[in-house]
């Protein structure tokens, strides 16, 4: 299939064609082009070009598309190929990056700036209790001394004359299929439509500077891993004019050595001999604050949980604080004494005399195993 002309181009008429230029233009050709009065053999082909090109510049919105598109297959519509600013997600910011963003085809309206992100790891008690901290980043700022123009104070810059402020350049190139237009960015302006021609020197013509900016960042108690602090304003510049992007700080948390965290509750583990599991004892218990006393009863299993109420982590949004978890876990003791080891043979001997009910209630576990081996 030939490719198809530029539709400006059949219809003669400039790019910035108000709608009644357009409708003049295809009015003359029309007329001229008629099958009817027009007894050329190309006639009726052309005619339908110049239909075709009408329908597309004489509706506003399909005018829009092809100006961003080009030419788009009727039955595939502005989604085919995957190429719709709508379902592929950069795809309209980067036309927008080209074309000056807001109205899409002035390359003067102001751009907002880029958003950036910057990863703070912090300790696990800074999340928990919150945290000040000073962080320094590199980032692009309106230049002071032009204002951003890129122009030397005092003077302005021009016009592109390549594009003629249009920020667009049309390459047409002629092929064995016939013409095909390419509209590319302006490579005099880069796509801005102007032209700085007496530069200034603090920014080199940009109106942008590099800097190393030192932020001051407040962290909230209470925030976990993988939270979003949004600092607004605070991204790169925006361009003619247009406000900055935001800064987004991600929070990474160390681990603790001895808590764990599940949302706004604390874990951890703490070791008891076998004595007192099996009597009983009062422990003190780390927390993220003090040392606490826990009670433990006599007969404690291991797994156990106790629960230490408010002695979690403050709630980022609402009233409060989580509780502490303790997990206590019986240690067998290693490396006996002769002693020791005498003294729990004894224990053994009188524990299996006494403790052993058959099918009675304070039948243990073991016993309720060792029946199970012999099968009875
Ligand atoms: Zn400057
Ligand atoms: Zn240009």
């Amino acid at each position: 299939m030939a490719e198809k002309r530029d539709y400006y181009e059949v219809l003669g008429v400039d790019r910035n064609a108000s709608a009644e230029e357009i409708k003049k233009a295809y009015r003359s050709l029309a007329r001229k082009l008629h099958p009817d009065v027009n007894k050329a053999p190309d006639a009726e082909e052309r005619f339908k070009e110049v239909k075709e090109a009408y329908d597309v510049l004489s509706d506003e919105q399909k005018r829009a598309q092809y100006d961003r598109y080009g030419h788009i297959d009727p039955n595939q519509g502005i989604g085919g190929g995957g190429f719709s600013g709508a379902d592929f997600g950069g795809f309209g910011d980067i036309f927008d990056m080209f074309f000056g963003g807001g109205s899409r085809r002035d390359p003067n309206a102001p751009q907002r700036g880029s958003d950036l992100q910057y990863t703070m790891t912090i300790e696990f008690k800074e999340a928990v209790f919150g945290v000040e901290k000073d962080i320094t980043i590199p980032r692009t700022e309106t230049c002071d001394t032009c204002r951003g123009s890129g122009a030397r104070p005092g003077t302005k810059p021009e016009t592109c004359s390549v594009c003629r402020g249009t920020g667009q350049q049309e390459i047409v190139q002629n092929t064995p299929f016939g013409r095909i237009v390419n509209r590319r960015l302006c490579s005099q302006c880069g796509g801005t439509g102007r032209v700085v021609r007496d530069k200034c020197a603090t920014c080199r013509g940009t109106g942008k500077v590099k800097r190393q900016r030192t932020i001051h960042v407040r962290i909230p108690a209470g925030v976990d891993e993988g939270a979003q602090i949004r600092l607004s304003g605070e991204g790169e510049a925006g361009s003619r004019g247009g406000p900055p992007g935001d800064l987004y700080i991600v929070i990474r948390v160390k681990p603790h050595e001895f808590f764990e965290r599940e949302g706004d509750d604390i874990y951890c583990e703490v070791p008891l001999t076998f004595a007192q599991a099996a009597l009983g004892d009062e422990i003190e218990v780390p927390t993220l604050t003090e040392k606490v006393k826990l009670r433990i009863p006599a007969g404690t299993q291991t797994g156990t949980y106790f629960r230490l109420k408010g002695k979690g982590v403050p709630r980022l949004r609402g009233m409060g604080q989580g509780d502490q978890h303790v997990k206590v876990t019986v240690v067998t003791p290693t490396n006996l004494t002769e002693e020791q080891k005498e003294l729990l043979r004894q224990f053994a001997g009188l524990s299996q005399e006494s403790a052993y009910v058959p099918g009675g209630q304070s039948e243990t576990l073991f016993e309720r195993m060792k029946r199970a081996f012999r099968g009875e």
